[in-house]
């Protein structure tokens, strides 16, 4: 049974066309690239699974329940985390605070007690500290946790939502363009890092990137869209080798690389 399952999904804005009749599945553990050129709707596709947008058309199932146009919240708990292309951290909040933000639900004590600083209080916020931590660790970001979401360089920004995402304990997490802004060096070193959170958190990913480098390390398999419509779902060596990708995504360049 697939874990993540579009069915003929359309989204039209207006007269726009983003995503068109797009179909197609995700099994358990799999980590699979979804590329295509500037515009071809990959970011929308996330949008729709998130529930950010509604679905024109079409059904999105998760574990064989349909999520389609469900409430984006209760879509983060039935498992589905994601990172943004442009990064949505909480910029003034400090780097520990950004994750304490998605852990809240833990913290099962009122606003009374919170005001009187009862013993209660004093022990979850520790273990929220802790597990905060935690994450941080994961993607070796514990020294700036006291320092200012929006004082760290790009790259490490990009790790810290990709810690946030974790701390929601996602079965399936969407990676939107993770290496943008980072450096051959960061790359690499991304790559690593997903697949360690892969095998530590038993995830499921899709995986957006325009770095080709990127997504031939980490994906087997390969969906490719071009304006909005599914152009091959195969293997990263069919999808390497298929002209149709060539000529629209991967530019003469990369076929003779
Ligand atoms: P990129 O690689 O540049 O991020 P993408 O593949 O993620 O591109 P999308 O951002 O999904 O592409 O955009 C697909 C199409 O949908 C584009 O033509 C875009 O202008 C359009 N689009 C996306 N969101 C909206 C919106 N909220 N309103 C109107 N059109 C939109």
């Amino acid at each position: 049974m697939p874990i993540l399952q579009l069915d003929k999904v359309t989204k039209r804005f207006g007269g726009i066309v983003a995503v068109k009749d797009i179909s197609f599945a995700l099994e358990k553990d799999e980590i699979v690239g979804l590329i295509g050129p500037n515009g071809a709707g990959k970011t929308t596709i996330f949008n729709l699974i998130t529930g950010v947008y509604n679905v024109t058309e079409g059904n999105i199932l998760f574990n064989n329940e349909s999520i389609t146009n469900l409430n984006p919240v209760l879509i983060v708990q039935k498992g589905i985390a994601r990172t943004f292309q442009n990064i949505r951290l909480f910029n003034k909040l400090s780097v520990m605070e950004n994750i304490r933000t998605v852990l809240f639900r833990e913290a099962d004590y009122n606003l009374g007690q919170v005001l009187i600083r009862t013993p209660k209080v004093a022990k979850v916020e520790k273990q929220l500290n802790e597990r905060a931590m935690d994450f941080l660790k994961v993607v070796g970001l514990t020294e700036y946790a006291k320092n200012r979401a929006d004082s760290l360089p790009y790259g490490f920004q990009r790790k810290l939502e990709i810690a946030r995402a974790l701390a929601l304990e996602p079965k399936l997490l969407l990676l939107d363009e993770p290496a943008a802004g980072m450096n051959p060096e960061e790359s690499l070193e991304l790559v690593d890092l997903i697949r360690k959170i892969k095998d530590m958190y038993d995830l499921t990913i899709i995986l957006i990137e325009h770095h080709m480098d990127v997504v031939m390390e980490l994906c087997p398999r390969i969906v490719v869209i071009n304006f909005g419509e599914m152009l091959m779902d195969g293997s990263k060596e069919e999808v390497q080798n298929d002209p149709r990708v060539l000529k629209a995504y991967l530019g003469e360049d990369y076929a003779y690389a």
